[in-house]
């Protein structure tokens, strides 16, 4: 990492992702409050502004990690084997371990294992993150002092390492529909609706005018949170329009038990509650039913793909081609950090569609070319957007492109990278979705502070 002039300044990439496709001699200026305040040509500059050349460096917009659990990077490598006796493995007993991992938390450890992951992620390429934070309490289920602690450790591990990040404040209420939570559910309950809304904004309050934190709503599950209090937090929200993630359809007995008590399957319970909208993301939509993609469309409401954690967890699929025909917007988040690698996340909508079809450039086919090369039909650009444009959209932030007024959020990868060196230009974008690892990541900025 290399410490970058003050702001403002102009950095000039020998290629910038811009628009959809790479351009060589772009210069785009910083402005010193973090956005990106122009892009023109090399020759545009004016004279005496300070000039970062960046040779053999392609530019992009930074990734967005949109749905991590921070604490659970913890016991990476931890649960994959089978113990003897317990030779069934699924989600239901990989979450027993989870917890207990949860049980230990305290706000330093919260705070130290956030730090490692979010320098694990900045120098992977991703610039912002939203943090489905559910562990609010003490270890028997007291609230700490103040009730924001473990919220506020993970905000400062992001704030240190200069990653942009929005706490999604998770509401957690019930042990599985109308059961009691269990006693290692119970640092993650808020006793009340009341309870939750004002540890939101004693979030807002604390944190709400710093440059790289923003608040959202993640009220968990349809498992997790009575629909009485769905609807209510929709009426809430309603006066705050803050953005709403939550877990939907990741596995088929959400999908049973929601119908067999609830009366519909997750995403109408949803719906009817009044909480799917613009700002709704929907994690994992792994099991979504027939009707499910256009009550997402319709609502202009997100998914959110987590492919590494749902291939680790053994999940399913994304329902990628569905939820694409049906216009419904991506994004993508590491999850559970098995691997902290945008490139993967992306390239993984894709491959697995073709594992499932046996065909290759599946999700080109709702991808429209480009007015100069009618005849390509190229996913690696959309997956690009997703990647950058989708995940900032999901986490109700301005980034996402190259271009004047967003924030300048940015990753630099290397063009003599193993895996990119001899690419043409005009194929790189595939390159590094299909080929790229994270080691090609040169350098990020967060609000145009490079580190
Ligand atoms: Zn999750």
């Amino acid at each position: 990492m290399t410490s970058s002039p003050s702001l403002p300044y102009w950095i000039c990439p020998e290629l910038a992702w811009i628009d959809g496709r790479m351009h060589a001699d772009k210069a785009i200026a910083l402005s010193g409050d973090g956005l990106i305040e122009a892009v023109v040509t090399r020759a545009e500059v004016p004279a005496g502004q300070v000039v970062e050349d960046l040779p053999g460096a392609a530019l992009l917009p930074g990734f967005v990690n949109a749905h991590s659990h921070a604490f659970q990077r913890v016991f990476r490598g931890q649960t994959e084997f089978l113990r003897t006796g317990a030779e069934h493995e699924d989600f239901w007993s990989w979450r027993q371990q989870m917890y207990g991992a949860a049980g230990r938390l305290d706000p330093q450890t919260t705070y130290d294992i956030a730090r490692r992951l979010y320098a694990e992620m900045r120098a992977a390429g991703w610039t912002s993150v939203g943090e489905f934070h559910y562990v609010h309490h003490g270890a028997d289920g007291s609230a700490l002092s103040p009730a924001t602690a473990m919220a506020d450790a993970v905000i400062q591990a992001a704030v240190d390492v200069g990653l942009r990040i929005n706490l999604l404040a998770v509401l957690y209420h019930t042990g599985g529909i109308g059961e009691p939570a269990r006693p290692d559910q119970r640092r993650f309950i808020s006793g009340s609706l009341w309870a939750f809304t004002s540890l939101v904004e004693a979030l807002l309050a604390r944190w709400g005018s710093h440059r790289l934190v923003t608040v959202g709503l993640a009220p968990h599950s349809v498992r997790a949170v009575p629909v009485d209090w769905l609807e209510a937090l929709a009426q809430w929200n309603a006066q705050h329009h803050l953005p709403v993630h939550m877990h939907l359809c990741e596995q088929t007995a959400e999908v049973e038990a929601s119908h067999r008590l609830l009366g519909a399957g997750p995403m109408e319970v949803v719906r009817r509650a009044g909480l799917l909208g613009p700002g709704f993301v929907a994690v994992h939509a792994t099991h979504l039913e027939a009707d499910d993609p256009a009550r997402l469309a319709n609502a202009g409401a997100m998914v959110c793909a987590c492919p590494t954690t749902e291939a680790n967890l053994g999940d399913g699929f994304l329902p990628a081609s569905a939820l694409i025909e049906a216009g419904v917007e991506l994004c993508v988040g590491s999850d559970s950090h098995i691997v902290v690698n945008p490139f993967e996340e992306l390239r993984l909508i894709e491959n697995n569609e073709r594992l499932q079809r046996r065909r290759r450039n599946v999700l080109a086919k709702f991808v429209e070319p480009a007015a100069d090369e009618p005849d390509k039909r190229r996913v690696a650009p959309f997956l690009l957007d997703v990647g950058a444009r989708g995940g900032a959209r999901s986490l109700g932030l301005d980034a996402g492109e190259i271009k004047a007024g967003q924030a300048a959020d940015l990753v630099a990868v290397s063009l003599r990278d193993a895996a990119l060196e001899g690419v043409p230009m005009d194929f790189l974008a595939e390159a590094l979705i299909f080929s790229a690892d994270t080691r090609c990541v040169l350098d990020t900025w967060v609000a145009g502070v490079r580190g």
